[in-house]
């Protein structure tokens, strides 16, 4: 260990993966396949394996792996599902690749998935799909995927540096990616870790809402320190809201999510009258729409004065049968006896909750961004998914790209050094993070955060106009005046107040770059949803929103055309038609 000039420790590696979910963990297994030989680094602002989202995923993995489905099926879903603003080859790479990752999951990372009798996979039935085809562990899949990829870990023998967070990408003079600056959370001190390649995998963020389902440490840090660094990010407005999350008054588990897998099994949407509501939305598919369709009939439901007290609508499955719910969904019977529900017998409230960011940074489909040797996978990265994810097609992303990204990266250690860091850069990056600390009087961040969750709700939620917008966006201007003054009191070790304060601002730059698409798209299309533009409009809007960093540090947005590579928004195949 070096130090560096602002005498703080230096590490080196060859590869550093920011997070250790699904993507981040894919990662580092496959920079070892590629070249045992190479030193990685997994860098993780939770447990290894036991933080982020992956670990949290319920229902299941989407591949097409019957030999009556197809990819080109999954593909035409996946593209149908994302109002046909995904970015194709992106979506292409992750239909294609999935069978492929789900095999290896299997037979050389241990999952164990569930079969049916006679020994195949057992696939499931979610929402948008044209044929049932979600790979799974009961209602537990991410335990098992992490689980394995965890021991896995272990047989590597990787570096890990667990309960330390990523602040700020760092460069040399001449503008050479070289490094990263770290926090221990639990000493309180920083670091400097210089990389060959760096693999920025921190799992997006969908925790800015009052209502909300990931993981707390997932705080938009990734694609916040990306949009620092000069990266252009696509589709930051298109946040999905999964229409089943549970709601519990002040409990941690509002906003926990009870899986598709449900709806998909059969269960029924009720409004406050008794009437299956989704009959009205989408006569065809009822509940087993997609989650943009689903999430915002309960909205209009809940706000026209049909929901429950608490602000819901009821989901019920107990024409299952107690003992089948008990072993198709255990976990999510569980959950609902824990806040004095009962899956097993009757109706339960559920309200649209935050769940999972469709945008992020622009990535190719090797991971590559326009910054040399940074790679970015999984839900930090935008386009796969267009303007609403299918269920069961975000491991698939995190697994499918993650792996990519380290093939990618261990191809790309060769021809990268590993350079000096601008001392300049260092200074600022930890002037920033150790600001609240110091600070002797101001606000504390606790109630910076509700206001903002109150706020993204409200202002710029399931369904968004162009008055709330720019209400939201007063606000947004308002909270970050107000972080600037935050004092974090105590002292440097495990300190939840100031590590609260660096959450905020990576949530609140975040929430700005929401803000800011959601205002720029006037039409309606998948998670997003304009009342003053309600329609599609594939004539203006069959584009992507782009933003970038201005000079002044503010957003800067463009658009940029959607390339129908592969499929025409007719659902026709380009190839048939030439
Ligand atoms: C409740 C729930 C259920 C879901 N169910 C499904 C499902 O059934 N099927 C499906 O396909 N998808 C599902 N998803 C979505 C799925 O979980 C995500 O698409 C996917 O797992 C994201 O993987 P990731 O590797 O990008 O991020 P994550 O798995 O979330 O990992 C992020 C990692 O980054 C770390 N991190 C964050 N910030 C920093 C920082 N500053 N420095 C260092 N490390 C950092 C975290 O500690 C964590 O280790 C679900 C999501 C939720 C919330």
């Amino acid at each position: 260990m070096r130090r560096a000039e602002t005498d703080i420790p230096v590490l080196e590696t060859d590869v550093a993966v920011i997070g250790s979910g699904g993507a981040g963990l894919m990662c580092a297994l496959h920079v070892a396949a590629a070249d045992p030989a190479l030193e990685v680094t997994i860098v993780s602002k939770g447990a290894v394996g036991r933080s982020g989202c992956t670990r949290m995923v319920q229902g299941g993995f989407n591949a097409a792996l019957s030999e009556l489905d197809s990819v080109e099926a999954h593909f035409r879903d996946t593209l149908e599902g994302g109002h046909y603003l995904n970015d194709q080859e992106l979506a292409w790479t992750l239909v294609n690749d999935a069978p492929r990752v789900i095999h290896e999951l299997e037979t050389q990372v241990g999952c164990l998935f569930d079969r049916t009798a006679d020994g195949g996979l057992d696939l499931k039935p979610f929402g948008g799909q044209s044929f049932d085809r979600t790979v799974h562990r009961a209602d537990q899949t991410g335990l098992e995927i992490m689980g394995r990829l965890r021991d896995q870990m272990l047989r590597l023998g990787a570096r890990e540096l667990e309960d330390w967070r990523a602040l700020d990408l760092l460069f040399d003079r001449h503008g050479e990616l070289s490094g990263v600056t770290l926090l221990d959370i639990r000493s309180g001190r920083a670091a400097v870790l210089l990389a060959r390649v760096i693999v920025v995998a921190t799992g997006g963020s969908a925790t800015m809402y009052r209502i909300a389902a990931p993981a707390r440490e997932k705080t938009g840090d990734g694609v916040a320190m990306c949009f620092r660094a000069g990266l252009e990010l696509r589709d930051m407005e298109m946040l999905q809201f999964h229409p089943t999350g549970i709601i519990a008054g002040s409990s941690r588990l509002t906003g926990a999510v009870l899986e598709e897998g449900l709806r998909g099994a059969g269960a029924f949407l009720y409004n406050s009258l008794g009437e299956r509501f989704m009959e009205r939305y989408d006569p065809v598919r009822l509940e087993r729409s997609t989650r943009d369709v689903v999430a915002r009939a309960s909205y209009t439901e809940i706000v026209e004065g049909r929901g429950t007290e608490a602000g819901g609508v009821l989901l019920d499955i107990s024409h299952l049968g107690a003992a089948e719910i008990e072993r198709r969904f255990g976990q999510m019977l569980a959950r609902t006896r824990l806040i004095g529900a009962d899956l097993a017998t009757g109706p339960v409230e559920v309200s649209p909750t935050a769940h999972f960011h469709m945008g992020g940074v622009i990535i190719d489909r090797d991971c590559f961004t326009s910054i040399d040797g940074l790679l970015v996978a999984g839900e930090d990265s935008g386009g796969a998914h267009g303007a609403n994810r299918l269920g069961g097609n975000g491991v698939a992303e995190s697994t499918v790209f993650g792996a990519r990204a380290g093939e990618t990266a261990a191809a790309l250690v060769g021809e990268r050094a590993l350079y000096h860091p601008d001392p300049e850069l260092v200074s600022a990056s930890l002037a920033r993070t150790y600001a609240p600390l110091r600070r002797e009087r101001g606000p504390a961040p606790f109630a910076l955060t509700d206001r903002l969750k109150d706020g993204m709700w409200s202002y710029c939620g399931v369904v968004r106009d162009q008055q709330g917008l720019l209400a939201g966006r007063a606000l947004l201007e308002e909270l970050t005046e107000e972080t600037s003054f935050i004092a974090a009191g105590g002292p440097p070790e495990a300190n939840p107040s100031w590590q609260e304060a660096l959450d905020l601002e990576n949530q609140l730059t975040v929430a700005r770059l929401l803000v800011e698409s959601a205002l720029a798209r006037e039409e309606s299309r998948g998670a997003h949803y304009r009342s003053d533009f309600p329609v599609r409009d594939d004539e203006r809007w069959l584009q992507a929103v782009v933003v970038r960093r201005g000079d002044d540090g503010s957003p800067s947005i463009g658009t940029r055309p959607v390339e129908l590579t592969r499929l025409a928004t007719d659902g026709e195949a380009l190839a048939s038609r030439a």
